[in-house]
């Protein structure tokens, strides 16, 4: 871990600074930094990845775990210092890249201080496109958790559903944004994100897909929203009644099991498939 002066003296030397604009928040508290790598649970040899490894924070306490890490850093002069630093670690690839547009199937963990101008967008690809993955242990900030986990009201959306569905989260601890250089305006919240048993790729797609259909104009009824997926109304009339919903609902009057029911019946209907 690089304490505040080191952090300064890096950019000094880059004639650069932290760029906000990528969330860069780096860790200086090696409590913090310990307490999130423990809370990973690993196996020797594993894979594991790591989303905006920065400076290294996370990233010198995992390599220590006798794992292989894959870390996945946008900017490139944090790409070239952490390649210089850690050259001797043959446990550790950096991929300079957008994790957005990441893809890998063979990792089951992941970990990461999150960029927090895209938390929501991240948490979004690693259900769409990790098929395996099962655990991840990720920092937020505090707001970005509870706006995941609504099932009611304007926070409540598509993801939110898949989330309830789909994985346990359990919040781990809270980070007072003082353990962070530079210093953000808020604090921040380590959870931890494991699949379900029972936990299925494809339906949990198909669930995203339906219940984005539903929620795309928000004002609309779930009878309108559904005309962009079915072409015909007496099958639009038909999947709704079936379901024990009315066709002037809202989607966000509907529960994660209404939305599971309607995906459920889209699929015996084979309107949809996985
Ligand atoms: N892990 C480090 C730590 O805890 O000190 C840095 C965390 S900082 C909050 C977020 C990191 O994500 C920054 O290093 C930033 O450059 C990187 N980042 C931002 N956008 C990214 C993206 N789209 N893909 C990959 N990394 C990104």
């Amino acid at each position: 871990m690089l304490n505040k002066d080191e952090i300064k003296d890096f950019f000094l030397l880059e004639y650069s600074h932290a760029k906000k604009e990528l969330g860069q928040n780096f860790l200086i508290d090696e409590k913090v930094i310990n307490e999130i790598v423990s809370s990973l649970s690993t196996t020797e040899k594993e894979e594991v990845l790591e989303i905006g490894p920065g400076l290294g924070a996370l990233t010198g306490e995992l390599i220590k775990k006798n794992i292989n890490l894959t870390a996945v850093e946008y900017d490139q002069k944090l790409v070239n210092f952490l390649n210089n630093c850690y050259s001797k670690n043959t446990n550790l690839t950096v991929i300079k890249g957008n994790f957005l547009h990441y893809k890998d199937y063979k990792f089951e963990k992941i970990i990461g201080n999150l960029p927090y101008y895209i938390t929501t967008e991240i948490i979004e690809h690693i259900i769409k496109h990790f098929n395996n993955f099962k655990e991840g242990v990720f920092m937020v900030q505090n707001e970005a958790l509870s706006r995941l986990l609504f099932l009611k009201g304007k926070d409540y959306n598509a993801l939110n559903v898949v989330i309830n569905y789909a994985y346990n989260i359990k919040k781990l601890f809270l980070v007072s944004k003082n353990s962070f250089f530079p210093v953000p305006n808020v604090d921040s919240i380590v959870f931890k994100m494991t699949i379900k048993e029972g936990f299925d790729h494809k339906f949990n797609l198909a669930l995203l897909k339906v219940s984005k259909t539903l929620f795309k104009l928000r004002r609309k009824t779930i009878y309108n929203n559904f005309k962009t997926m079915i072409n015909d109304d007496e099958t639009i009339k038909k999947v709704i009644q079936n379901c024990s919903l009315k066709q002037n609902m809202r989607a966000e009057e509907l529960s994660v099991n209404d939305f599971i029911n309607l995906t459920k019946e889209l699929l015996n209907l084979k309107i949809i498939s996985l």
